[in-house]
């Protein structure tokens, strides 16, 4: 969907970005992780041409970006921010509105889709739609930002760091809401974090960047399990490595058949391995018994088990 072949950019001669070789597949949900200043910003901008680059190619579908009209460009690929950027004396509606209206949809397609987006985003259109952005909360601004980016079904999402200004309960919410957005509609995204936590929940893949240069490339737990060098190793946290692997591993492989009667406390069989030790550590048990989505016992797991590989 978007390839970046040997992509460069200099701000005032210093290199803000070096070599980027980076091809990211329809459906993936790709994350840009580093620490500030590792030019994951500039990455995204150079997709929807806020930010020129000036060595290689950047292609979107197959074609270079600077072969599009940049408007129709823009209008193709939403894009959500920190500070949402919604107008501050348009209403919720208005906001969400503005690029199908930019692209000539009928009223009442426009008035659908504000609805549609509203509700996919858990926010009641009824309620919502005739507000002001000053009469949201932090996490209902952002979501609107979400929907207003989602709006006119782009073929590509760009975020960058659109949650980080979120106390973690809203935050955590949004993410999931992102996830089950991702999930539902198989969008192409690209999501810019410096939070380790919340590129290993939502990444398909993670593009690790420091100073400029794609340091690594994978899924999350390729990341934590391989890292390509001391910097991925550390800003992965090594400490806790171990434990964030567990949160992205299931329990299903682990699950034995029963042995006498099933154990007093259960767990489902779609949770991670951490979950199952939590439940363990907190039950203070070392056999939980597995329930299938009908809450039918499918078997057990046992503690030392769940140490095998
Ligand atoms: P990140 O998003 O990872 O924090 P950025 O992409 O914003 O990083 O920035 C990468 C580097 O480019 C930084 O060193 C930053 O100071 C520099 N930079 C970004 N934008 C500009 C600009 N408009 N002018 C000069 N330097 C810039
Ligand atoms: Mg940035």
């Amino acid at each position: 969907m978007i390839s970046f072949e040997c992509v460069s950019k200099f701000h005032e001669g210093v290199a803000a970005i070096t070599d980027l070789n980076l091809h990211i597949q329809a459906g993936e949900l790709l994350v840009l992780l580093g620490p500030s200043g590792s030019g994951k910003s500039t990455v995204l901008k150079m997709v929807n041409r806020m930010v020129n680059h000036d060595g290689g190619e950047i292609l979107f579908k197959g074609k270079n970006i600077n072969g599009f009209d940049v408007q129709d460009l823009r209008r193709r690929m939403g894009y959500a921010i920190q500070s949402t950027g919604l107008f501050p004396h348009r209403t919720v509606a208005q906001n969400i509105a503005t690029v199908p209206r930019l692209l000539g949809w009928k009223p009442r397609r426009v008035q659908a889709r504000v609805d549609d987006m509203l509700t996919l985003l858990a926010m009641d259109p009824k309620a919502f739609s005739h507000r002001l952005p000053h009469q949201l909360s932090g996490g209902q601004q952002q979501r609107v930002g979400v929907a207003r980016a989602m709006a006119a079904d782009p073929d590509v999402l760009l975020m960058d760091e659109p949650f980080s200004a979120l106390d973690p309960v809203t935050r955590a919410a949004l993410q999931l809401s992102l996830k089950e957005i991702h999930r539902a509609t198989g969008k192409t995204i690209l999501f810019v974090t410096h939070d380790i936590d919340e590129a290993l929940l939502l990444a398909t893949r993670i593009a690790l960047l420091n100073q400029g240069r794609l340091v690594q490339v994978g899924t999350p737990l390729e990341l934590l399990q391989q890292p390509a060098n001391d910097f991925a190793a550390d800003f992965l946290g090594r400490s806790d490595a171990g434990l964030k692997q567990l949160s992205l591993r299931p329990l299903a492989p682990h699950i034995k058949a029963l042995e006498g009667a099933p154990a007093l406390h259960t767990i489902s069989h779609t949770a991670t391995l951490k979950e199952t030790i939590s439940l363990m550590a907190t039950h203070r048990v070392s056999v939980l018994s597995v329930m299938d989505e009908h809450k039918a016992v499918l078997g057990q797991v046992q503690a030392a088990d769940l140490l095998e590989n």
